[in-house]
């Protein structure tokens, strides 16, 4: 009985991990798909082929990490530890969340401060903010709506806000957040809050939400400032 209990607490850990495993690639696999659509335009400039063909190769380099990372999971490893530009991250980031706002309708804006630097793995930070911001850009896919990306400092810290003005949430809702397979959509894994949280813990990340039911929410992330 007891063998058969840890075999299916094992079945259950392999299963939670490949769920994620096929969110998580879902993103990359979705700003590759993107940017190929705009490579096949035949009147595109030297500099901007250039530009889709890297983002496209930059995508497809994180979605091997990602796998790596869950890997990682059931054989942990020693992660990499950078020191991140948060400005550079964000427009990174905006640049591979256009495509999903294009199609849904969203407008993305970014204001962002250079040179605050903060502490973590490069690629974990770029997924939780993603999954974060991809949340926001579905909350708002019945009516046109904005969502900001912006990177502040606040004294030793460093503040990202993510905001859309989609359909919000009730504080019930707000507190089930990162719950594995809490999702009220119909194509929703409810697992990537569960890893935004996790990852954004790691980076010693504070979360803040802060939500009205038909206006929107806003998710305001302090991470510690790491002095130069
Ligand atoms: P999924 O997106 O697969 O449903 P997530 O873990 O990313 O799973 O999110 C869980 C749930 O939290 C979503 O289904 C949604 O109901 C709610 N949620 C998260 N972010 C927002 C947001 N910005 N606006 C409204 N609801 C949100
Ligand atoms: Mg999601």
């Amino acid at each position: 009985l007891k063998k058969e209990l840890i075999f299916s607490e094992k079945m259950n850990v392999a299963s939670v991990i490949s769920a994620s495993v096929a969110h998580e690639i879902r993103n990359p696999l979705t700003a590759v798909r993107g940017f190929l659509q705009l490579l096949t335009q035949t009147d595109l400039k030297p500099d901007k082929k250039q530009m889709y063909g890297e983002i496209c190769l930059a995508e497809i380099d994180r979605a091997e990490q990602i796998i790596n990372d869950y890997l990682s999971l059931a054989k942990p490893y020693p992660e990499v530890v950078e020191k991140l530009d948060i400005g550079e991250e964000i427009q990174y980031i905006c640049n591979i969340l256009t495509p999903l706002a294009n199609l849904t309708g969203a407008e993305i804006q970014v204001k962002q401060d250079y040179q605050l630097f903060v502490s973590g793995d490069r690629q974990k930070l770029r997924q939780s903010i993603i999954n974060i911001a991809k949340n926001g850009i579905e909350a708002m896919a019945d009516k046109s709506g904005v969502l900001k990306i912006e990177a502040y400092r606040r004294n030793n810290e460093v503040i990202l806000s993510i905001s859309d003005t989609g359909i919000g949430m009730t504080n019930d809702q707000i507190n089930r957040l990162g719950m594995p397979y809490y999702s009220n959509k119909d194509k929703g894994t409810g697992l990537g809050m569960m890893v935004s949280f996790g990852f954004i813990k790691g980076m010693l990340g504070n979360i803040n939400v802060k939500s009205e039911v038909g206006k929107g929410t806003v998710f305001d992330i302090a991470f510690p400032l790491l002095k130069m």
